[in-house]
């Protein structure tokens, strides 16, 4: 090693450690407490479950991982005249885990609209300002709608009554004897229960009725008995169903008839068993065109034919017979009412039919966008997770409804009376759908645990809701305005900035269970969307992201992933650490507030400044005693000479040239390009969430350098950093994130020098003297 190059790198360590003997004397005058690790860059160690056999450190399924199956043999039947519906089910339920079960979870959810629901006890507000009228009717003046189950029998597989005890949604099965690991059992049970009217009770599932032609339009789902999840992080998943927390359900195959008026219309989860049965003949011969029309939807029932229908009313019944695999849930709709259209969308080689389902009421807007919709969900997740593995999509139109199934879901968006609809209603129409039908990814088929991770299922699919739209408008640009892109109500860092600006009081971190959040639109869609969308654009960059983002959904459809599985695979299948991310933006309530805090000029000197010479004198050294040294001269400070000023630092300094010449050859001290400006930034970072420093540098010239330094240069000092900066030209101006990429919540520190917002007061002023 050179031993000038030696010598000076010495020296660079004791002026460290000088710095540090001196903070270390200033500290001891006034000793402070100590303190733990608060480091957000600390690793999740401590929140995260340790990594076991079932689920690997890596974030993806250990060697033992296992998963629960429940199997459905279901014949229901919907009694149209009294709004009732009817069934009668087998479950086979396999226990593929290790342990032995000495009873068995199953849900009721219907229980939450039961008379003696716990669930409206519950809150504890005072008077509101103002009541939804289907609320305030249900809470102060009628009778409570008697909604739950009731349960007829419930018998084992040679028809003997097996006992049972139901608390509030949750009914154990009193086995007579344990299920033993890698054993099955078989039970039945008889229940019916009263259809709510969803518009009113605003229930996920129910009818919506029709004054003006006496017709019911149904979607119906939660509505059987359903197994519980028994899994290796929770045991039973048995937590109440309270009404906010949504679903937690195993995989399994499902074999249901469904008896309706024989002039319903009908669609479920599942491949339907006997078309040639419940179709007509028109409507086979329109189904097999639908089959090959790759470029626009076939209507299978027209508008027409479903407004003749609506004047049936039949006395007869129609049976459709459906069997579905592999499938987390089951749902059906149902009515006289229902046009019908399909068409066909190749996904991975195969063919799968988006379909959508919507009374007239819903037209024209339903005809012209809904099956688009689909399509375009279908096409954009499939891209970024895996190939939709089921072969077909619904959408379903129901009023004020967005409730998502395996292969079917219910949507809202209906246009006035007299057809026309506003921007609002086809916007958020197409963006319900592309989010219901984006369902079928997350929580369907990659099955996470909604009852007790919102934003597992909501979050990641808001965040791909946002790509799928913007896709929509690129690929429909006659449905947008002209030269604009699609507007996604989530997604982009400044659509979140409101909320995390909020009132700490009613924020709740992102890991939170969804029945204890003060919002929860925001905490389960809003912000876990955009977290993702920040990483993906800002910090990882799309490449990186979306392998990783794939690989958790390749990794975990069709299983049951936890938060600590995908934040494993993030960072395992693309090497930047993350913990400090979902630390902040997943466990916390920070925010991001970034500033620049101020700007001091420097210009190369040729003498020691004075805090040098300090440093000489209370050694007893002069310069002669250290190897060749160059200093830097602060503007403002009485080392400061205006001869120096926009001097080459070869031209100042002595020291520097004879250490070029001594170590550089001729070619390249003619390279070098010397800068004449240097600047030492502060910036500053009030918000509790570390976030790449995006920084737009402005120069004398106009010119702009963008630059970014990794969340990594908050590790040690959370509140504050410096940077050097060195140039040839003068910088005229700084700003923070320009882009308006991070969802810093306050702007006004951004900028250098400070954009001062005139007062009224000094206009006036101004005004005065023109
Ligand atoms: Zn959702």
């Amino acid at each position: 090693m050179n031993k000038i190059k030696y010598c000076f790198a010495s020296m660079l360590f004791l002026f460290g450690a000088m710095a540090f003997a001196q903070e270390e004397g200033e500290a001891k005058e006034q000793r402070e407490p100590g303190h733990v690790n608060q480091s957000k860059f600390k690793q999740l160690y401590e929140e995260f479950s340790t990594p076991n056999t079932y689920r690997s450190a890596s974030g993806a399924p250990g060697p033992d991982y296992y998963q629960q199956r429940a199997d459905y043999v279901m014949d229901i039947e919907l009694d149209d005249k009294n709004a009732k519906i009817y069934g009668e089910e087998t479950i086979t339920y396999y226990n593929n885990s290790p342990d032995d079960l000495e009873f068995l979870w199953v849900q009721l959810d219907q229980n939450v609209r039961a008379k003696d629901s716990k669930s409206p006890l519950r809150n504890g507000n005072g008077v509101s300002f103002a009541y939804m009228a289907g609320d305030f009717a249900q809470t102060y003046v009628t009778e409570p709608f008697d909604g739950g189950f009731n349960i007829e029998f419930v018998k084992d597989a040679g028809g003997k009554p097996l006992s049972y005890t139901i608390n509030q949604t949750m009914m154990r099965l009193n086995i007579p004897k344990p299920l033993k690991s890698g054993e099955q059992i078989s039970f039945s049970i008889k229940w019916w229960y009263n259809v709510p009217d969803h518009t009113v009770n605003r229930a996920r599932s129910g009818f919506e009725y029709f004054a003006k032609d006496g017709n019911r339009a149904y979607v119906i789902a939660q509505f059987f008995p359903r197994m519980a999840v028994y899994s290796d992080v929770e045991g039973w998943q048995n937590h109440q169903f309270w009404g906010s927390g949504e679903f937690a359900l195993p995989f399994g195959n499902y074999e249901v008839n469904i008896t309706v008026p024989a002039d319903h219309i009908l669609d479920a989860t599942g491949v339907l068993q006997n078309r040639d049965d419940v179709f007509s003949k028109e409507m086979m011969k329109r189904y097999k065109q639908a089959k090959k029309s790759y470029d626009k939807p076939v209507l299978i029932v027209t508008q027409e034919e479903a407004e003749a229908a609506e004047k049936g009313f039949s006395e007869n019944k129609k049976t459709w017979k459906f069997k579905a695999t592999n499938v987390r849930d089951y749902g059906f709709a149902t009515s006289r009412k229902f046009v019908w259209d399909m068409q066909a969308v190749k996904i991975g080689g195969k063919d799968v039919m988006a379909v959508s389902m919507y009374p007239k009421e819903g037209n024209p807007l339903w005809e012209e966008q809904s099956t688009k919709a689909v399509v375009q969900t279908l096409k954009t997740y499939s891209k970024h997770t895996f190939d939709y593995p089921y072969h077909k999509a619904i959408s379903v139109h129901a009023k004020n409804q967005g409730m998502e199934y395996p292969m079917i879901c219910w949507n809202y968006g209906r246009p006035n009376e007299d057809g026309t609809y506003s921007d609002r209603t086809k916007y958020g129409m197409i963006s319900v759908i592309i989010h219901e039908v984006g369902h079928n990814f997350f929580p369907m088929i990659v099955n996470s645990d909604e009852r007790q991770w919102g934003w597992m299922d909501e979050g990641l699919d808001t965040f791909m809701q946002y790509l799928a739209e913007q896709e929509f408008g690129k690929n429909n640009p006659e449905v947008i305005a002209p030269n604009s892109k699609y507007p996604s109500r989530r997604g982009e860092a400044a659509k979140i900035v409101p909320y995390m600006a909020g009132d700490q009081s009613h924020i709740s971190p992102i890991m939170s269970n969804p029945e204890n959040v003060y919002q929860l639109g925001p905490n389960a869609y809003g912000k876990p969307a955009t977290a993702l969308n920040i990483l993906r654009e800002t910090v990882m960059g799309p490449e990186l992201f979306d392998h990783a983002f794939k690989t958790y959904a390749q990794r975990w459809k069709f299983k049951h992933p936890t938060p600590e599985d995908f934040f494993r695979t993030m960072e395992d299948a693309s090497a930047v650490d993350l913990d400090w991310y979902w630390r902040s933006w997943f466990y916390t309530t920070d925010y991001v507030d970034i500033g620049v805090k101020g700007v001091k000029k420097y210009y190369v000197s040729d003498k020691p400044t004075k805090q040098m010479e300090k440093y000489m004198a209370d050694r007893n050294i002069t310069e002669a005693d250290l190897p060749p040294l160059v200093y830097l001269a602060e503007e403002d400070s009485e080392d400061y000479n205006p001869d120096l000023k926009g001097k080459a630092p070869t031209e100042v300094s002595q020291n520097l040239k004879e250490f070029m010449m001594d170590n550089m050859s001729v070619e390249e001290r003619a390279q070098v390009k010397e800068p004449k400006y240097f600047y030492e930034i502060t910036f500053d970072k009030p918000g509790g969430i570390p976030m790449p420093l995006i920084v737009e540098y402005t120069y004398a010239d106009g010119t702009k350098e963008n630059v970014t330094y990794p969340p990594e240069i908050w590790r040690k000092n959370d509140e504050e950093v410096k940077r050097v900066l060195s140039s040839q030209k003068e910088l005229v101006g700084i700003v923070v994130d320009p882009k308006a990429e991070t969802a810093d919540i306050d702007t006004a520190n951004n900028s250098w020098p400070k954009k001062e917002e005139k007062s009224d007061f000094d206009k006036f002023k101004e005004n005065i003297k023109g």
